[in-house]
């Protein structure tokens, strides 16, 4: 076996497709050819879906990889990458699968390639277990613009699973190098508001979240937003809380689920909320995981989070794999964790 292949467990940890993905970013940024077996190991239906399989393609399209292992299903993928190519490129899904991730797959190597880069990717914009738009445009993507690259993000069209046939666009201004970034406060509270949107689907339901988001936050009126989406295909709900600081915006996802009130919905979604709140610390569960790959291959940084979730120590160890850099992860009092990258 060729010894610079960087061997990879996909059921190490989370198990998931984020160590698919992190390993394609960091295959690509650094050249170096990569083996993953046992993808997504530790899901229901393991191996590449639809999703992945677009990720696998993005990744290799930008960077005129050699790929075995490129069929939906397999749980082994072989990719050996040569140099990274920006440019105009579109992928398509091909279902509801998630276009935030496969993005999550291609943008940390856009964002300091030699050219800028246009992405058209069709598929989910608002998924479970996935970043929604928002959460890119609001949360992960300004703080990438702070290192000093430019990313902008349209949703073309909405795409709720299981119905899909969304789109977004993405450009990318890469930066020469990445800053590094501090993220150790939140800074002063700017805003909390509410959108509760639907698309062929009663508003009536948009509404009861938002009445359960008022009472819960303890929000009035006009920061509570009804809304309807008149272009998506299929039915979909999302609730979205937007908690704007001066150094960071979280925000906190729900989704309207078939035989679950729209009550039950917006409780969970509030207790979330109150839960990034309460802990003081200005990186939420899911920016701490998906800031660690772009950090790692830029100047790095160091920010504090609440606790971390499996989802970020599985990063961790995929980082590690590829990176010198040194990761610290320091636990603070107060229930807050600092990771130092580098
Ligand atoms: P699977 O787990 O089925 O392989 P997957 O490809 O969706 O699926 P995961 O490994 O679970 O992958 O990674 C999901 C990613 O989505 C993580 O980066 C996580 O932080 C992010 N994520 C999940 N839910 C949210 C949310 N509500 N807001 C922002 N990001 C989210």
């Amino acid at each position: 076996m060729d010894a610079d292949v960087v061997e990879i467990d996909g059921s190490q940890g989370e198990g998931g497709g984020q160590i698919l993905r992190s390993s394609l970013a960091l295959s690509v940024a650094t050249c170096r050819p990569v083996r993953i077996v046992k993808i997504r190991a530790r899901r229901t239906r393991p191996g590449l879906l639809r999703q992945h399989l677009t990720a696998v393609s993005a990744a290799r399209e930008i960077s005129q990889a050699e790929v075995s292992g490129e069929e939906l299903g397999s749980t082994e993928l072989m990719f050996a990458p040569q140099s990274v190519s920006p440019g105009d490129y579109s992928w398509s899904i091909g279902s509801s699968g998630s276009t935030t991730l496969v993005l999550q797959t291609v943008l940390p190597v856009l964002l300091t390639a030699d050219g800028p880069s246009t992405l058209t990717i069709e598929g989910g914009t608002h998924n479970p277990f996935a970043p929604p738009f928002e959460y890119l445009a609001l949360t992960l993507i300004p703080l990438l613009n702070r290192l000093g690259a430019r990313v902008r993000l349209d949703l073309v069209r909405p795409g709720f699973h299981p119905g899909g046939g969304g789109k977004l666009r993405v450009s990318i201004a890469p930066a020469a190098r990445l800053e590094r970034l501090s993220l150790t406060e939140r800074g002063k509270m700017i805003d909390v508001r509410a959108r509760a949107i639907v698309s062929n689907l009663p508003l009536h339901i948009a509404e009861r979240e938002l009445n359960v988001i008022g009472r819960k936050l303890r929000l009035r009126g006009e920061k509570l937003a009804a809304e309807e989406w008149k272009d998506g295909r299929g039915p979909g709900n999302v609730l979205l809380v937007e908690m704007q600081f001066a150094d960071v915006t979280e925000v906190v996802t729900g989704f309207g689920e078939r035989g679950v009130p729209a009550e039950r919905v917006a409780a969970r979604v509030a207790r979330e909320c109150r839960k990034y709140l309460d802990s003081g610390a200005p990186v939420g569960e899911h920016l701490a995981d998906q800031l660690l790959v772009p950090l790692a291959l830029g100047s790095g940084g160091e920010y504090v989070t609440h606790e971390l979730s499996s989802h970020a120590e599985t990063n961790i160890e995929v980082v590690r794999r590829f990176l010198e850099t040194a990761i610290a992860v320091v636990e603070q009092g107060d229930a807050q964790t600092l990771i130092r990258i580098g």
